[in-house]
């Protein structure tokens, strides 16, 4: 079983390559999933030694190439015309340590502003910012170009895809969220479903009635909205009752499948891997993801599995392999707030892994882990590697 870290360039760069490198081999640790390709964040972090906090627009870490289309990634305004990522893969090739390449795709809220018309248009009409549609031809040849870019010019083992999909919801909170009415998690589904042209189109060419599931989502969206169907309702049981929306979001899948090909020849014999469970690994399919048929193209699935039981955990690995049956699982583990708050919990959590035949996990992440937790890992690493 192989053991990998999660973190941001600032963290590296600011501690040294060395340093960083030299501290995850002794915990157990072998391989680096760098952020590349990133949504906008603020973190805390407990253990740098430049700063206890960054804040970024969505950016990329890494100068892009000029390979791209009308959608480009955003260099880092703070790197200053320097490129992270470059000098990371630089100092990791004298180090026992593997460098992948963790890359947020669809969700970036700076892409959408500067381009409305290629981001997710909820069934009322209106753009959500921070979520590019990939049916949208110009949003396909951004990620296979951005997947490509990083193949030809660094030396990554793994492309790690995060939100290579129809990405919904309310974008994890990045800007002031405004929602005094409850949704609930068929609202919020309903509210982020694309109705964009070519999705609707794609749709069509599915034999939906695109416009039939269009119109059940605004009045179920406005029924949830002035409470006459509770935000709890049961979201298996709603969309039995309504196949033609069930109908239109499964026409995505073909989308990210022909999408998922492409990513693996640009992927230039890195192995492919893609986050699945933000939201439930068994609900895959919200977001166009058919994890049994994208097993193909992919080489791996990261279940994420930020939860605070061994059981939990377990279920979610176990779902991702009854859904996926071939394909290799890795488990992606937060030993830290607000999962977990004890040593003996992630020594469990990684027991578990191992036991459901995780074939790698993941922990999250380098920078926003405080010190006595990286040692929680070190421990954990060494109860099940003897
Ligand atoms: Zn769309």
């Amino acid at each position: 079983m192989d053991f990998a870290m999660w973190a941001y360039p600032w963290d590296v760069l600011d501690e040294g390559v060395e340093r960083v490198s030299d501290r995850l081999l002794d915990l157990g640790v072998t391989e680096l999933n760098l952020a590349t390709n990133y949504h906008s964040v603020q973190a805390f972090l407990p253990h740098n030694p430049e700063r206890k906090t960054f804040f970024a627009r969505a950016s990329s870490y890494f100068q892009p190439g000029d390979e791209y289309g009308r959608l480009s990634p955003v260099p880092n305004e703070t790197m200053s015309g320097e490129d992270w990522v470059a000098r990371i893969d630089e100092r990791v090739a004298d180090a026992p340590l593997t460098l992948n390449s963790w890359t947020v795709g669809c969700h970036n809220s700076r892409l959408g502003m500067r381009h409305p018309d290629v981001t997710l248009t909820t069934p009322f009409g209106d753009s959500l910012v921070f979520g590019l549609c990939p049916s949208h031809p110009d949003v396909r040849e951004y990620l296979l170009a951005l997947v490509r870019d990083l193949t030809d010019r660094f030396t990554f083992d793994r492309i790690e895809l995060e939100t290579f999909d129809y990405f919904h919801g309310s974008g994890f909170g990045w800007h002031h969220d405004k929602y005094h009415t409850e949704l609930g998690a068929l609202g919020e589904f309903l509210f982020g479903l694309c109705f964009c042209d070519y999705c609707r189109e794609h749709a069509r060419l599915a034999g939906v009635d695109a416009e039939r599931a269009r119109e059940r989502c605004r009045e179920t969206i406005t029924e949830i909205a002035e409470g006459r169907l509770p935000a709890d309702v049961d979201v298996a049981g709603w969309f039995e009752s309504n196949p033609e929306v069930r109908a239109y979001a499964d026409a995505r899948t073909d989308t990210l499948e022909s999408l998922f090909a492409a990513l693996a020849d640009a992927a230039n014999g890195a192995e492919l891997g893609y986050y699945t469970g933000f939201f439930g690994v068994e609900n895959a399919w919200m977001h166009g993801a058919d994890l049994r048929a994208l097993a193909d193209p992919l080489d791996y699935y990261t279940v994420i599995a930020y939860v605070s039981t061994r059981g939990e955990a377990v279920d979610r690995l176990h779902t991702a392999a009854a859904l996926a049956p071939d394909a290799s699982i890795h488990a992606g583990l937060l030993p830290g707030h607000p999962a977990v708050h004890d040593e003996a919990t992630v020594c469990d959590l990684v027991a578990g892994a191992a036991d459901a035949g995780a074939d790698r996990v993941s922990f999250y992440n380098y920078g926003l882990l405080p010190t006595r937790n990286l040692d929680w890992i070190e421990t954990a690493i060494k109860r099940v590697t003897g």
